[in-house]
């Protein structure tokens, strides 16, 4: 029989410094017992922004910041830690084979116009801390030894025309790279993850590493955060950290493989009704992720094919051709049959 927890009980492990995860996992948890756990979950969240802001400079810095300052920084335990959180998304692209050869870089912001990067020439799986770079927003290189990488300056394009974003990641994940390559953008109403934490456009082919491939993306920033690059791969931007902008390649690469899936089961895909899309819509703003559909009205969400050009969204004039099977018919023949059962038996 499993334990009905109260929030007074969870109040008391939390005062004792326990943690609620480690409540029994079949525990029923009342109302505000949940809430409890919640609020709990909640300040922590807090307290690890908080550790993760003890990561910028203690004074704040920019490019025009004395060179020894920039130096002392950029070897100092906060620094490491950012050079560290590099290494392991660099990792996790690698094994997750978002990355071949020494493709991808990623870059976080660590002042007014500098950001801390990674190299050229590496394998983003086998990164060490003291391969990272420092450099200005105009590229120039202020520390480290070895080259920052080439695609930079679109990293740091991305950072001068959204000021929220705090770290970005450019990676070439099969899934999305094919839909990047047939200048085709994921079809959307189909699953909820994709829906609030990414806002995809597709900018057009330049030549990776210039200026103008990097304009074109930034183009995009302003109310997008994942940018298919055609016939190139993707590159995301975060307002959290370096783990979030790598979470929407993430959830961008596990949607497009999806779809593809979707599309050889045999059946027209089901997609969410307006109503069902406004509600991640406000979740999404709420959580501060840019969308050009906040504000829209639902029957706009409908109207609009450049969200989801080739898929038919489920507006209820519609709801018969989307739900993909006549539910009258089916009843009629479950009848039958089972009448056809019955004399059997
Ligand atoms: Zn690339």
């Amino acid at each position: 029989m499993p334990a009905v927890i109260t929030a007074k009980e969870v109040e008391d492990l939390i005062a004792k410094g326990g943690d609620p995860k480690s409540l029994p996992a079949d525990a029923i948890l009342t109302p505000s017992a949940k809430d409890a756990i919640r609020d709990y979950a909640h300040s922590r969240r807090g307290f690890a922004s908080a550790g993760a802001a003890s990561s910028a400079p203690a004074k704040p810095l920019n490019s025009k910041s004395p060179k020894a300052e920039l130096e002392a920084y950029f070897n100092s335990p906060a620094a490491h830690a950012l050079k560290e959180q590099l290494c392991d998304i660099g990792r996790r692209l690698w094994q997750r084979e978002y990355v071949d050869g020494n493709g991808g870089n990623i870059a976080i912001r660590v002042g007014e116009d500098i950001a801390i990067c990674t190299p050229t020439l590496v394998s983003k799986g086998f990164m060490k801390p003291e391969d990272m770079c420092l450099v200005d927003f105009e590229g120039n290189q202020l520390a480290g030894t070895k080259k920052r990488t080439s695609e930079i300056l679109m990293h740091l394009q991305i950072m001068k025309q959204q000021p929220k974003a705090v770290a970005t990641c450019h990676c070439h994940p099969p899934y999305s790279t094919g839909f990047a390559v047939a200048g085709v953008l994921p079809p959307t109403c189909m699953i909820p993850e994709f829906e609030v934490f990414a806002s995809v456009a597709i900018a057009p082919y330049r030549t990776p590493g210039t200026p103008e491939m990097g304009k074109l993306v930034a183009d995009l920033v302003d109310k997008h955060n994942t940018i298919l690059m055609a016939n190139h791969g993707v590159v995301s931007w975060s307002h959290n950290n370096v783990e979030d902008a790598y979470f929407k390649m993430e959830i961008l690469e596990a949607y497009c493989r999806t779809i593809l899936v979707t599309a050889q089961v045999g059946r027209p895909a089901n997609t969410m009704t307006p109503g069902q899309l406004q509600d991640l819509l406000k979740i999404k703003q709420s959580l501060g992720i840019p969308d050009p559909r906040h504000g829209l009205k639902e029957c706009e969400l409908c109207d609009n094919d450049e969200w989801r050009p080739g898929v038919q969204c489920a507006v209820p004039a519609r709801q018969e051709a989307t739900v993909g099977y006549d539910s009258e018919a089916e009843a009629a023949v479950k009848t039958i049959t089972d009448q056809i059962l019955a004399q059997i038996k």
